[in-house]
């Protein structure tokens, strides 16, 4: 029987990342739900420290000590990747997730040439002889825009620009053709004017062999351009998520609104966010209530003391309490002109 198409490719459910200290334990992701979709691309966006790269890190199981999964569950394809001892995740990883990251050389090995890399990894994930494997590499650095590619297979990593490098690593992670590619802030390192081409190129290959990505990145102009929906995150948490044009054009959450205050285009840095005052709190130091209370415009007395969760409202879910309100918040956010929206969920 074939699958389900709409079944999630990925799920990631109530996931909680701590990193334990001798003196104390510091909650970095809690209680992260979402899921992506076969041939999905979900942006997941935020400031520095919003716990972004550590979601992704967690699902493709390359957590640094002493972070550690201490709660919830991560699903491909319906099967739990999260607990599997590290000989088996490093095959699922290559050969149903692809990994691109910010620095190209994470990925690639300086003492080895390109193909050399490219072949083994075709070779044990997909079981092919040398020279049919020599042979699918040379097909995938053509498709990524490597020119010459039956030469260049055989050149180091140093011997390529930044860019092309990059191309190189797309090339890897799509090599076994897997389901999901994750790709962390893949055009950071880059330069400006190459971003969209590499951009570009990730978006035309992963729709072309229906791969799903969760694209990792602060650039909003990347994802305006790229995601079919997006998950803002804050403070290790989930700020709002939905379909990209409605996040984008229609925020619920006042942190999204202030993400999407300006939209630079793709290359443009968002140091810092235009409309609202304030910095990422620290993982030791984040607020009780709401953590985005000290920062936020639209606050109300609640906000400092409860903790709002992801409430849905139309076709995205906020984690706020002008959308998620308990009896008597609207009234409260009506007298100070606030403006709960009408309908507002209870
Ligand atoms: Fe602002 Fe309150 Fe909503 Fe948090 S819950 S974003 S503080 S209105």
């Amino acid at each position: 029987m074939s699958p389900d198409p709409r079944a999630a490719l990925l799920e990631v459910r109530r996931l909680r990342v701590e990193f334990s200290t001798r003196r104390r334990t510091l909650v970095a992701l809690d209680d992260v739900s979402f899921s992506i979709a076969p041939g999905e691309v979900l942006g997941v966006v935020g400031e520095s420290g919003a716990g972004k790269s550590l979601t992704g890190a967690a699902i493709i199981g390359l957590l640094d000590p002493p972070g550690r999964i201490a709660g919830g569950e991560i699903l491909l394809s319906g099967r739990r990747i999260d607990d599997l001892p590290p000989e088996a995740m490093r095959k699922v990883r290559g050969r149903e997730i692809g990994a691109i990251f910010q620095d190209p050389l994470t990925s690639l090995n300086p003492l080895y040439t390109i193909g050399r890399q490219l072949v083994e990894t075709i070779r044990l994930h997909l079981g092919f002889d040398a020279a049919r494997a020599r042979q699918h590499a040379i097909g995938l650095l053509r498709s990524t825009g490597i020119p010459a590619a039956e030469a260049r297979i055989d050149h180091y990593p140093h011997q390529f620009s930044g860019g092309m490098r990059q191309r190189v690593v797309i090339a890897l992670a799509l090599a076994a053709d897997p389901k999901l590619v994750v790709a962390d802030e893949p055009t950071t390192a880059l330069d400006v004017s190459i971003q969209a081409q590499i951009i570009e190129l990730l978006k035309t290959l992963c729709r072309e062999r229906g791969t799903a990505v969760m694209l990792v990145t602060h650039d909003m102009g990347v994802i305006a351009e790229t995601a079919d929906r997006v998950a803002v995150m804050y403070a290790g948490r989930i700020a709002e998520i939905g379909p990209v044009a409605d996040v984008i054009h229609r925020p619920l959450h006042p942190y999204t609104a202030g993400l999407m205050g300006s939209i630079p285009a793709i290359g443009q840095e968002l140091e810092r966010l235009a409309q609202i005052d304030g910095a990422m709190p620290r993982l030791d130091a984040i607020p009780r209530g709401c953590a985005f209370h000290p920062r936020c415009p639209q606050a109300l007395p609640l906000c400092r003391e409860r903790r709002p969760e992801l409430a849905a409202s139309g076709a995205s879910r906020a984690a706020c309490w002008l959308h998620a309100a308990p009896s008597g918040v609207e009234d409260e956010a009506d007298a100070r002109g606030t403006g709960a929206p009408p309908g507002a969920e209870q």
